[in-house]
């Protein structure tokens, strides 16, 4: 096996790209082995990141959440709609 990929991170000069991974090996704190990066949330339609205080990254994905939730609202009643059906339909039939 040829090492190409597997350069070591001392010495790697100003670069201060493995700050990250420097960090986690000089303390190891509570096992926290994803939560690296800091504080961010993800867009609830796309998942891109977006700043704490926003659900969704665009008014695009605005839209198509709404969308979604409406569905998903439609989709919370609609049992309760066949309840309902079901209920009238026994009525009906006793009264005939
Ligand atoms: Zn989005």
């Amino acid at each position: 096996m040829v090492e190409k990929v597997k350069k070591s991170p001392k010495g790697t000069g100003p670069k201060k790209k493995r700050s990250i991974a420097g960090m986690v090996k000089e303390a190891p704190v509570e096992k926290l082995p994803v939560q690296v990066v800091p504080r961010h949330k993800h867009c609830f339609n796309c998942g891109v990141s977006v700043s704490p205080d926003k659900d969704l990254c665009s008014d695009k994905c605005q839209t198509d959440w709404d969308k979604m939730v409406k569905r998903k609202k439609y989709w919370t009643y609609l049992p309760l709609l066949g309840v309902v059906f079901l209920i009238l339909l026994y009525i009906i039939l006793n009264m005939g």
